[in-house]
C-alpha cells in the first residue's frame, strides 16, 4: 500500500474474558455446545429475572488487561452499569449491559501498548446468536463476558494492525484473561482523505486485514474522482473480499444508554488492584530479555521459548535444579516441543514436571543414559512425567555389551559392510541403527562407531 496517503485507523476489539461462569447468572461459559443448553431466566432476559451481582472473576480479568495496557484503573469513581438499547433478535432484554456509554467511567482508561494508545477497557455482555437464514436463536453465548478495548485512530497501515493485534494476543495470552477457542471480534475505523468508516464485526485478523486493505483502496479511488467519504457504518464480506454499506453512521444509532436500577455501581479499591497487579506475570518482552541475558540462551531459541509463558516458566525452573539450560537448550525447544506436536498437546494440558526432566538431562550429562534412551523416555512423559529413577533397564551399556551387539549387528548385515569397504561412508550408519535396535538405544553412539570400526578394520588386515 501506498505510505503517502493519509491514513488513520482506530480499532475497538472484542475478547471473551475467560470466567467459569457467565457475567449476571452461574450458567457455564463452556462446555455443553449444544444450542441453548446453558442457559436460564437471567441469561435469555425472562420478564422478573434480575441479574445477579457480576462476576467478579471478570472484574478482575478487564483491570488485568487494562494493566497490560498500560491503563490507569479507576478505583477513585463508582462505575456504572448502563442499559444499551437497540433491538435485535439477538438480544432478549431489549439492551446490553455495559460499563461504556457517554460519561461513564469505564475500568481502565489512557494507557499505551507497543506505540498505540489505548482510549479506553470496558466490560459488557454478549448478545445472544441468531441465525437470520433459520430464524433460531442460541443462548448459550448470551451473557457471557465480554471485553472492549477502543484504540486511538493511530495505526497508519494494516500491517501495523496486524503486527500489533498478534502483540496483543501474545501478551494476553500470558495473563489467560481471554478465550483463545472464541477469537476475536473487532470492528475497524478507517478513514483517509474523508470521514471515518467503521467496518462492524470483523472475527479474524486475515479478514481485519484484507478489510482495511480494501477499503483504503477503495476510498483513495473515490477520492481520486472526486467522491467525499462521509460517516458510514460497513460490512466486511469475506467470500467475496470486499466491504459493503450497512447504513450511514447518523441515523438511526441512538442507544438511549441510561444507568442499570438492578445492578449496583462497582468500586474498585486500590489495594485489590496492586493485589492483582503483584499477582500478574512478566510480560513477554521481560522474559525475552531474561532468556537472552541471564539464561543465555540464543534469540532464535529464546524467541521460540517467549511464544508461550508455560515454556518460559518451565525452563527458569530447570535452571533454579541446577540444569544449564543454555547448553541443553535443545531439550526443550527441540526434544519437549517434539513430543507435545507428536502428542497434540499443549505443555499446560500434560503433567510433565520439570525436575523429572531435570534429572533427565543430568543423566545423559553425566554419561549414565545415552540421548538416543532419554529421548524414548520423554516419548513417555505424556501424559505425565516420572521420576527416572523408578525406572529400571535404561542405564548406559558396558563395553563388552556394546561389543557383542556391534559384533552381531556386523554378521547380519554383510552388505552394509562391503558397501562401507568400498567406499561408502554411510554405509556404516546403518550398521549403528541396528546396534541401537539391539541394545534398546543404551549403547553410547561413539562407543559403538568405534568399536565398529576396529572390528571391520580388524577383518580387512
Ligand atoms: P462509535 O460510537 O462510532 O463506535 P467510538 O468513539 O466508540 O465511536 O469509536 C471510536 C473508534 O473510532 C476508535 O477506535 C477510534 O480510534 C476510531 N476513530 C476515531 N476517529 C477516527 C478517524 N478519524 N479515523 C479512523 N478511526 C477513527
Ligand atoms: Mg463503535
Ligand atoms: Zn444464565
Amino acid at each position: 500500500m501506498e505510505k503517502e496517503f493519509p491514513i488513520k485507523i482506530g480499532l475497538e476489539i472484542h475478547g471473551y474474558l475467560n470466567t467459569k461462569e457467565k457475567l449476571f447468572c452461574m450458567c457455564l461459559t463452556s462446555g455443553d455446545e449444544k444450542p441453548n443448553s446453558r442457559i436460564c431466566p437471567i441469561c435469555t432476559g425472562q420478564p422478573g429475572s434480575k441479574p445477579m451481582l457480576p462476576n467478579k472473576k471478570a472484574v478482575e480479568q478487564v483491570i488485568k488487561i487494562a494493566l497490560v495496557l498500560g491503563c490507569k484503573i479507576n478505583h477513585d469513581k463508582g462505575l456504572v452499569w448502563n442499559r444499551k438499547h437497540y433491538s435485535w433478535p439477538d438480544l432478549p432484554k431489549g439492551y446490553q449491559n455495559t460499563i461504556s456509554g457517554a460519561y461513564s467511567v469505564p475500568v481502565g482508561e489512557k494507557g499505551k501498548f507497543q506505540g498505540i494508545r489505548i482510549t479506553e477497557v470496558h466490560l459488557e455482555e454478549d448478545p445472544a446468536q441468531w441465525n437470520p437464514e433459520t430464524g433460531k436463536i442460541n443462548y448459550n453465548r448470551s451473557g457471557l463476558p465480554l471485553i472492549e478495548i477502543v484504540t486511538e485512530p493511530e495505526f497508519s497501515s494494516e500491517e501495523d494492525v496486524v503486527f500489533w493485534l498478534r502483540s496483543l494476543m501474545h501478551n494476553l495470552s500470558y495473563i489467560k484473561a481471554i478465550r483463545k477457542d472464541l477469537g476475536i471480534k473487532a470492528d475497524v475505523n478507517v478513514s483517509t482523505y474523508g470521514e471515518r468508516v467503521e467496518i462492524k464485526n470483523l472475527h479474524s485478523i486475515t479478514d481485519i486485514k484484507k478489510a482495511i486493505e480494501y477499503e483504503v483502496e477503495r476510498q483513495i479511488e473515490n477520492h481520486k474522482k472526486g467522491i467525499t467519504q462521509t460517516r458510514e457504518t460497513l460490512t466486511y464480506d469475506s467470500a467475496k473480499g470486499r466491504t459493503i454499506k450497512m447504513r450511514e453512521k447518523e441515523s438511526g444509532e441512538d442507544y438511549r444508554f441510561i444507568p442499570d436500577p438492578d445492578l449496583p455501581t462497582i468500586r474498585l479499591d486500590e489495594k485489590g488492584i496492586k493485589k492483582i497487579s503483584a499477582g500478574m506475570p512478566e510480560m513477554p518482552d521481560v522474559k525475552l530479555k531474561k532468556l537472552i541475558k541471564t539464561y543465555k540462551i540464543d534469540k532464535a531459541n529464546a524467541e521460540i521459548l517467549a511464544k508461550n509463558l508455560e515454556l518460559v516458566e518451565f525452563v527458569e525452573s530447570l535452571a533454579e535444579k541446577g540444569v544449564d539450560v543454555s547448553k541443553n537448550i535443545s531439550w526443550i525447544t527441540i526434544e519437549l516441543l517434539r513430543v507435545l506436536n507428536y502428542n497434540k498437546k499443549a505443555l499446560e494440558e500434560v503433567e510433565i514436571k520439570p525436575e523429572h526432566l531435570a534429572d533427565l538431562i543430568k543423566e545423559v550429562e553425566k554419561s549414565n543414559i545415552t540421548p538416543l534412551k532419554a529421548k524414548q523416555i520423554m516419548n513417555e512423559f505424556i501424559p505425565k512425567s516420572f521420576p527416572i529413577s523408578k525406572k529400571s533397564g535404561i542405564g548406559m551399556l558396558p563395553e563388552e555389551e556394546v561389543e557383542k551387539f556391534c559384533k552381531q549387528a556386523i554378521k547380519k548385515n554383510p552388505k552394509a559392510v562391503k558397501d562401507f569397504k568400498s567406499g561408502n561412508s554411510t554405509a556404516i550408519n546403518f550398521i549403528i541403527g541396528e546396534v541401537m535396535k539391539l541394545s534398546g538405544r543404551r549403547a553410547d553412539y561413539r562407543k559403538v562407531r568405534n568399536t565398529i570400526l576396529t572390528i571391520i578394520n580388524k577383518k580387512t588386515k
